[in-house]
C-alpha cells in the first residue's frame, strides 16, 4: 500500500521501515504502545493516550528518549506523510538492540515506530445487529505479575484469550480476573446498563484504563445517567438490560449474546446507540 512510517526520527518507504532481530521488543515483547484514532485530521484525546504510553514506559523502568511534545509532532509529522485525515495510529516503543538475554541495561537506545494507517476492526453490520461474546478460561493477568495498566508489547494474555473466542466462534473474549470478577475483553472494556444504571468494572479488578472507557463515563454523566465502577460477576452480565465494549478501534460496540444468553431484547439498548451516537458526535465535531 506504500505507507510512510516513521522510525527513530525518519520517515521511510514502509519497505524500509525495519528493525533489528535483537531488538528485545521482538525478542521479549519488551516494550509499550498505543493505539490512537484521528478523525477528519484531528487526532482524539491525543493527551491522554501520551500520558497513558509514558506512564507505560515508566512503570517499565523504559525512559522514552522524546518528549511528549516531540512525540506529538512526530506522529502529526506521520499523519501530514501519509495524507491521511481518518487513521488509526500505532505508537510503538521498543527497549531498543540489546544482547541476547533480559537484561534492559544491555540495549542502548529504545526504538519509536509510528505506523498510521486505516482500520476499522468490526464490520459496519455489526454496530447494527450487536456482538456475541464468550467467557474464556484464560484470566487476565494478575496486577503482581503483570499490570493490565501497563499497555505493553507483551499482549500474549489477550491473544490467547482471542484464539479461545475465535474457536468458540464468538466475536470477542470476555475475561475474569483471578477471583472470578469480570476484568475485560481481549481488545476493550465492558460496560451494563441495568435500572438505567452504567456499570463497568473499576480498574482495581485488573484492566487496562482504557481511554475510550473514560470518555464513555464522561458522556454517560452528561446524559444524566449514573455510573458506577463496581466488580461485577458473569450473573451481572447475564442479566443486564444492555452490554457493550469500548475501545479506540471498536468505539463502542452492542453486545447481544454472552455464552449464549441473549442480552436484554437480544438488540443493541437504546442507551447503548445514544452513547454511540454521542461519542460519534465527540470524535466528529469535536463534541
Ligand atoms: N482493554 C484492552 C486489553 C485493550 O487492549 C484496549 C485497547 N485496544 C482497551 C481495553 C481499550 O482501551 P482504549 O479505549 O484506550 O483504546
Amino acid at each position: 500500500m506504500g505507507l510512510k512510517i516513521y522510525i527513530n526520527g525518519q520517515i521511510v518507504p514502509q519497505e524500509d521501515a525495519k528493525i533489528s532481530v535483537f531488538d528485545h521488543g521482538l525478542l521479549y515483547g519488551d516494550g509499550v504502545f498505543e493505539g490512537i484514532r484521528a478523525y477528519n485530521g484531528k487526532i482524539f484525546t491525543l493527551d491522554e493516550h501520551l500520558d497513558r504510553l509514558y506512564d507505560s514506559a515508566t512503570a517499565i523502568s523504559l525512559k522514552i528518549p522524546i518528549t511528549k511534545a516531540e512525540m506529538a509532532e512526530a506522529i502529526k509529522k506521520t499523519m501530514k506523510a501519509n495524507n491521511l485525515a481518518d487513521s488509526y495510529i500505532r505508537l510503538v516503543v521498543t527497549r531498543g538492540v540489546g544482547k541476547l538475554g533480559l537484561d534492559p541495561n544491555k540495549c542502548a537506545t529504545p526504538q519509536i515506530i509510528i505506523i498510521t494507517d486505516t482500520i476499522e476492526l468490526y464490520p459496519k453490520a455489526l454496530y447494527e445487529k450487536g456482538l456475541d461474546i464468550v467467557t474464556v478460561t484464560t484470566i487476565r493477568n494478575h496486577f503482581s505479575a503483570l499490570d493490565p495498566k501497563i499497555k505493553s508489547l507483551n499482549y500474549l494474555n489477550n491473544i490467547l484469550a482471542k484464539v479461545e473466542s475465535i474457536q468458540a466462534g464468538a466475536g470477542e473474549a470476555l475475561m475474569l480476573n483471578k477471583d472470578g470478577y469480570v476484568a475485560e475483553c481481549a481488545g476493550d472494556n465492558v460496560f451494563i446498563f441495568k435500572n438505567n444504571i452504567l456499570r463497568t468494572p473499576p480498574s482495581s479488578a485488573g484492566i487496562l484504563v482504557g481511554i475510550t472507557r473514560n470518555v464513555v463515563m464522561k458522556l454517560a454523566t452528561e446524559m444524566g445517567v449514573q455510573v458506577r465502577e463496581e466488580l461485577m460477576t458473569r450473573y451481572d452480565l447475564y442479566i443486564a438490560d444492555e452490554c457493550f465494549l469500548t475501545g479506540t478501534a471498536a468505539e463502542i460496540i452492542p453486545v447481544v449474546k454472552i455464552d449464549g444468553r441473549t442480552i436484554g431484547t437480544g438488540k443493541p439498548g437504546k442507551l447503548t446507540l445514544d452513547l454511540l451516537k454521542r461519542y460519534r458526535d465527540l470524535t466528529q465535531n469535536g463534541r
